[in-house]
Order: structure tokens, then sequence, then C-alpha cells
């Protein structure tokens, strides 16, 4: 793989810093984007350390903080966190399933600069969405947050990940924002790595369900214009060309995970081979620029046929590498999603395997993402 060193274009910094603030969560999504491999609470950073993690996102011109986790309201310290990204100027997110939340912590969220908050919901039906989270009263306590949210006078988002057992309500879920308050929805078709890879055989649903799904939402943007932004992500097995992961590898964003490793993305640890650096040992400016895993795929000159010739290759970078790993074997080729790649037939046998589902079946049982030390016995 080249390092950055061989590369004429200058590295631009980057927008945003996905910050996992802990892994733990009390819910159990079986989708969850977290790695299987989940961090424990012993090796958390501590509020110092994050605080000057912050201090250097702001330094080397970052600007948005996506408070995440896990649950991020299941740190003590969520509070002091935020009023530092103030301090140092940037603009906070808190990604929230809502659980551990309280009218009062969110009033002090509101009090120490918090801008924005991105809520969690998993179904517009109360019973499913309790059964898909694990967790009993999840969606009343998600009811109250929202309120609160609007109450506090801060921007709402909500966003729902979309599966066998909710994917009948995808359109119901839009009107649900807008009933929640939300001036942005986000209608996420489940991406099947992780936590959604083990459960897969629960979660995937029929082609012609996600093609009236994908009408549905698509026909409300119409009916909700001015009203609310939608955001939809499809899942694109059905694709001609692959997304531009993250916008390109290492061009605009960062993941810090709980101990403190940094990541170009959540999912880039499945890559074997790859060198990840640590805000313990290393600044996250030397992290950006420097880290072996942040050069590994930056740019283009790490491609291969048929990226290396073809013209759309700083338009969608060759889409996902951890994809590319995971179907073909190899990171360095090109997404097969893309109808160009030689190994474009993975792709059209996933595609078939949504044929194959009966939408009558109800969802099997989940494998619940769950923190080792949560495992029973
Ligand atoms: S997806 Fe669910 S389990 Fe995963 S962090 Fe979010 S709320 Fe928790
Ligand atoms: S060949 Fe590579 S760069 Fe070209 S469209 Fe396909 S994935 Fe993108």
């Amino acid at each position: 793989m080249n390092a950055l060193e061989t590369t004429p274009t200058p590295i631009a910094a980057p927008v945003g810093i996905l910050a996992e603030l802990t892994h733990r969560c009390p819910l159990g999504c079986p989708y969850c984007s977290n790695p299987i491999e989940l961090e424990q609470r012993a090796g958390e950073l501590e509020t110092h350390d994050w605080m000057r993690v912050f201090s250097e996102a702001a330094a080397i011109g970052i600007l948005h903080a996506h408070l995440s986790g896990g649950e991020p309201a299941a740190r003590r310290d969520l509070v002091e966190i935020v009023a530092h990204c103030k301090k140092v100027g940037l603009y906070t997110n808190l990604i929230t399933s809502g659980i551990g939340l309280t009218q009062e912590r969110l009033k002090q969220l509101a009090d120490a600069g918090l801008d924005h908050v991105q809520l969690s919901i998993q179904d517009a039906a109360p019973e499913s969405a309790d059964r898909i989270a694990g967790y009993k009263g999840a969606f009343a306590r998600k009811m109250d947050v929202a309120k609160w949210v609007n109450e506090a006078g801060l921007p709402l988002t909500v966003n729902a990940v979309i599966h066998r057992a909710n994917i009948a309500r995808a359109g119901r879920m839009v009107e649900f924002a807008v009933e929640l308050g939300a001036r942005r929805v986000e209608i996420a078709h489940t991406q099947y790595y992780g936590w959604a890879l083990v459960n897969r055989k629960a979660l995937m649903p029929s082609r012609a369900q996600v093609d009236k799904a994908v009408a549905e939402v698509e026909a409300l943007r119409e009916t909700y214009a001015g009203k609310i932004v939608i955001d939809h992500v499809i899942p694109d097995y059905y694709a001609r060309y692959p997304k531009a992961c993250m916008g390109g590898w290492a061009k605009r964003t960062l993941n810090v995970n709980p101990h403190g490793k940094v990541l170009p993305c959540h999912a880039a640890e499945t890559i074997p081979g790859l060198e990840f650096w640590n805000v313990r040992d290393h600044s996250l400016g030397d992290i950006w620029f420097n880290a072996p895993a942040f050069n590994a795929f930056r740019g283009t000159e790490w491609m291969r046929e048929p990226c290396r010739s073809c013209p759309r290759k700083t338009v969608d970078f060759g889409g996902c590498r951890c994809q590319a790993l995971a179907l073909t074997g190899d990171a360095r080729n090109a997404d097969p999603i893309c109808h160009l790649s030689p190994h474009h037939d993975k792709v059209s046998e996933i595609a078939a395997t949504f044929d194959e589902v009966d939408e009558n079946v109800p969802a099997s049982d989940y494998n619940y993402r769950m923190l080792k030390t949560q495992v029973p016995a």
C-alpha cells in the first residue's frame, strides 16, 4: 500500500470527528454498527483525555463533533465534555438512544452549549420498538426525550434503521418523526456488516418489501417538503455504482473509539494489516496526517484496475474498502457493488437472497448486541 508521502495532493483537514465516548448501552439493537468486539468500560478514555482530543480536533480545523457510543449518556461527564467542545468552538451533535437522559440533564446539556440531538427510534409501533431494542419501556422513554429536546429549544433529528420487523412502517416513521417535532429524519435500510451480519437472517426483508418501502418514503418527500428533511439511505445491492464511502477514505472524518484508537471508519478494524494509532500516544493531527491506517487508502494511488483508470475514481473513490474486503477478500479491489467490478456477481448473489425471503415468516430471535461483561454465564 502506498504511503501518503508518494501522493502529491495535499491533505485537507477533516470536517468531523465521531467520538465513541463509550460502548456501554442499555439497548441491544441487533443491527448496531458498533464492532462485535466491543470495548469494555475499563480502559475508556478519561474526561481530560477527551478534552485534549477535542482541543486538538478544533486546532486542526475540525468543525463538527458527533458525540456517540454506545450510549453517550452513559458517561457521567457528558455535560463537561459538551461544555469543553463549546469552549473550543466545535458544533456538537449528540447521537443518542435517549435512555439515560432526563429532562434536567438535557437542560444542563443545552446550557452547556449542545447544538443538536439525533434520537434513534426502533419502530413507530411501541411493542415492536421495545422488542427490537431488547429493552422494555424504551419507546415510551424516547417519546419523553423528544419532548424534552423540543422544550430545551434544541433541533432534533430522528433516525430509524429499517429491516424486516419494521419495514411495513417505513413511511409511517417519517410521519412519526414529524409528530415528534424533528426537523430531519434519516431512514436507513440496514447495512449488513458487524451485528447486522450476525442477525442477517432475522433482519433481511424481501425485495418486494424493500421496493414498496423505498417508493413509499420517496413519495413522502413531496408531502413533507418544507416540513422535514428526509435522508433516505437505500440498499445499494441494485445500484450500478457504489457510494463514496465516508466521502472518501480519510478525506472528511475520523472516528475515535472509547479506548482512544482512531479509525478512518467504524468498520476499518475488519481490514487485516492496518496499523491504527491511539490518541494516548499521538496527537489527533499527527494521526490524521501520518497514521498508516489513514494513508493506506487515501487518495487514488492505491487503486487497482478497473478503478485506477476510471473517470469516477475521484467521485466514489472505489466505494467501500470494508465491503470490498468482505465480498472479494481484498480491500484494494473495487467495491463489488460497482457493475464494472469483476466480483460484481457476489452482489447479484446477495441481491437474489432478498428474493428468497418469505415476508410472512416473522423475524426469528435476535442475537442482541451486548458487551461481553453483560453476556449471561
Ligand atoms: S444501535 Fe442500539 S445498541 Fe447500538 S449503540 Fe445505538 S442504541 Fe445502542
Ligand atoms: S470502477 Fe472503481 S472508481 Fe470506477 S465506478 Fe467502479 S468503483 Fe468507482
